[in-house]
């Protein structure tokens, strides 16, 4: 009888420990790169990765609705403003990790440790070198001149990329300032905002526009592509890392934290440091060509470490996070739709 007593003892602490080998992640990152990323983190640490992949908007959507019975562990979002308003609705959790204190520097993690970036990518322009020179490319300005009448090309302003952008500048050179670049930019579009920042590439490489905005990584993929056509875009287009005023190009994060009521908070959290190891790190720089959050890890992406040597601004992302609603109004005032 005692026997039978510990051996169904022992198949139900049996039963605990494989139901508990397991974490849940909603993710907006949705790269073929990262199969291999959390494939790695299963094989390190034998727990299972169950992925639901939507987009962020959604997936914060699903959160709030799931409440307290979300499945959800971890959530993975990109761009700091989008993370900051996962954070205000309540949705994560406060961190205590050292592994990710000491690994990710401060200005990449929110201050109360309730998010962490896990790559970087910088906002830079776009511009074909014949209609732009590379002196006016350098500045966030320019995209603002009248001379850029007629011809920007540039994605929703209410994408929080853009959203970001615009905060950044509100903190760096004030309000006002940043109203009016707004508005220039607004005032200078070849065409209604529309489609991702690839799309606004290729627009510059068929001569709809001369200038826009992009995230490295997607003109980097374009670079790393062997199609022609995306081979014939490179060779038209440019990119160049502008000083917003001397403070250095804005530059983003994705990142993720642990989800409020987690059903598996001791994986979650595993699976967070481990998003901060340089085994993960080299998955987002070399299958996705973000940059790494962590300094010194090898990168074998020779595109990326091109241009990997540029002025980054020093700003918190958790600072330009919070002023996500400021910069939508000044968005919606001047008519960057
Ligand atoms: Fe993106």
């Amino acid at each position: 009888m005692i026997k039978i007593v510990f051996s169904f003892l022992c198949f139900a602490l049996l039963q605990v420990t494989a139901q508990a080998a397991e974490v849940n992640v909603y993710s907006s990152r949705h790269y073929a790169s990262d199969d291999d990323l959390y494939a790695a983190f299963t094989q390190v640490t034998g727990i299972k990765v169950n992925r639901i992949e939507a987009k962020d908007e959604e997936l914060v959507e699903r959160l709030r609705a799931e409440g307290k019975r979300s499945p959800a562990d971890v959530l993975i979002l990109a761009d700091a403003a989008r993370l900051q308003a996962a954070q205000d609705a309540g949705l994560l959790a406060r961190v205590d990790s050292t592994i990710l204190q000491t690994r990710i520097p401060a200005q990449f993690r929110e201050q109360n440790q309730h998010w962490f970036g896990f790559s970087v990518r910088a906002r830079v322009i776009a511009y074909d070198p014949y209609l732009v020179s590379e002196e006016q490319a350098k500045h966030y300005e320019t995209l603002a001149a009248s001379s850029m009448k007629g011809r920007v090309c540039v994605r929703s302003g209410a994408h929080p990329y853009n959203l970001s952008l615009l905060s950044a500048m509100i903190v760096n050179e004030g309000e006002a300032k940043a109203t009016a670049w707004a508005k220039g930019v607004a005032d200078n579009v070849a065409r209604k905002p529309k489609g991702g920042d690839t799309d606004q590439i290729r627009a510059i490489a068929a001569g709809d526009c001369a200038i826009g905005l992009t995230n490295t990584y997607y003109y980097l993929r374009l670079v790393n592509s062997d199609k022609p056509e995306d081979e014939k875009v490179v060779d038209r287009v440019k990119i160049a890392f502008p000083d917003m005023g001397g403070k250095g190009t804005h530059v983003n994060i994705s990142g993720g934290g642990m989800v409020t009521y987690a059903p598996h908070p001791t994986e979650a959290l595993k699976l967070l440091e481990f998003l901060a190891t340089d085994e993960a790190q080299g998955y987002f720089a070399d299958g996705n060509n973000e940059f790494p959050v962590v300094a010194g890890v090898k990168v074998s992406n020779d595109a990326l470490n091109g241009v990997a040597s540029f002025k980054a601004d020093t700003l918190n992302a958790g600072a330009i996070g919070a002023l996500r609603n400021t910069a939508a109004q000044i968005m919606d005032k001047v008519g960057w739709k």
